[in-house]
């Protein structure tokens, strides 16, 4: 479209378009019932030398009256621009525990948790309260950070982390092998487990770096102690060459997409029938 007059291409219509709802998808979120509208979709995490469902993944979802699901991918970085995603995430870990409640006491649950959320002791404490009010048993939690988390404040991220494994819980370097310090972060940071980023498995075959990419992260991974989960597993080949590599714990397509709390239970009654 033209401006009138000005003769200066602004945008195309389906610019237009994305932007329109992105402003749209943004006013929704600063008056929305975050209460009612935030959700958690669980994916399973298979341990392959047991064939057993270890734990699920808890993704954030949200579905609005006027614009429908709207994907995490688009919500969390706005709520992170509003200030409302240490809200969120209270909200969506307060979900994700009481789903907890009803699951086999030896399965586990993850969360994802963002830059803000671990950016000042204040919220960690109020992700510890929520934690301490629901009953569940710290170990049985596993708390998602990715680094771009850490490199805001480094020290502050160490704080924060420590304060979450003298709770009991477990701290996971999400999206590991995507950003620039991983490697240094493993070690200066108490982190437990660490997930292999999707971005690799999809390439295990076809890439021979990205095979000997993982292969080097799974061996430095066993050499430090640490749990290591391969993301994003869509094909039998793949879960394959994983299993060769020593790969222990996998999560992905090929097992089942995330799902709603009600099919966990269900989920898991099937997958022990195999
Ligand atoms: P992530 O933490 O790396 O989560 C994995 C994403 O990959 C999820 O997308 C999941 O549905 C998708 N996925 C799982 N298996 C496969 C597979 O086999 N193939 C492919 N192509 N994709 C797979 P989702 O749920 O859309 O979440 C996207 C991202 O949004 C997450 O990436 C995470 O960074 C963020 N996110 C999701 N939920 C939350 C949350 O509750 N809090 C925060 N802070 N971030 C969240
Ligand atoms: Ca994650
Ligand atoms: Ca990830
Ligand atoms: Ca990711």
């Amino acid at each position: 479209k033209r401006h009138k007059g000005s003769g200066v291409v602004v945008f195309s219509g389906a610019q237009e378009q994305a932007l329109t709802r992105k402003h749209a998808i943004e006013r929704a979120l600063v008056s929305c019932d975050l209460e009612d509208e935030m959700y958690t979709v669980f994916q399973p995490i298979v341990e392959l030398r047991s064939r057993r469902i270890v734990g699920f993944e808890a993704l954030g979802r949200w579905a609005n009256p006027q614009l429908g699901e709207i994907s995490p991918m688009s919500f969390i970085p706005l709520a992170e621009r509003t200030g409302q995603i240490t809200a969120i995430s209270r909200i969506l870990l307060r979900k994700s525990l009481k789903a907890l409640k009803d699951w086999p006491d030896d399965v586990y649950v993850s969360v994802n948790l963002s830059a803000h959320d671990i950016a000042n002791s204040e919220s960690i404490i109020r992700l510890l309260g929520v934690v301490n009010e629901s009953g569940a048993n710290p170990e049985r939690i596993d708390f998602e950070i990715t680094e771009t988390a850490i490199v805001q404040d480094f020290e502050q991220a160490k704080t924060a982390l420590n304060m979450l494994r003298n709770l009991g819980a477990n701290v996971a370097l999400d999206d590991f092998g995507t950003g620039y310090s991983s490697l240094s972060y493993i070690h200066r940071l108490p982190f437990n487990k660490i997930k292999v980023d999707r971005s690799f498995v999809a390439e295990i075959e076809s890439s021979g770096s990205s095979f000997k990419i993982v292969k080097s992260l799974l061996m430095l991974c066993n050499d430090m102690g640490l749990k290591a989960i391969a993301e994003g597993v869509e094909t039998a080949d793949q879960l394959r060459v994983l299993r060769q590599l020593g790969c222990n714990k996998v999560q992905g397509y090929y097992f089942s997409r995330p799902m709603p709390a009600e099919d966990v239970l269900p989920f898991l009654d099937r997958f022990d029938a195999h």
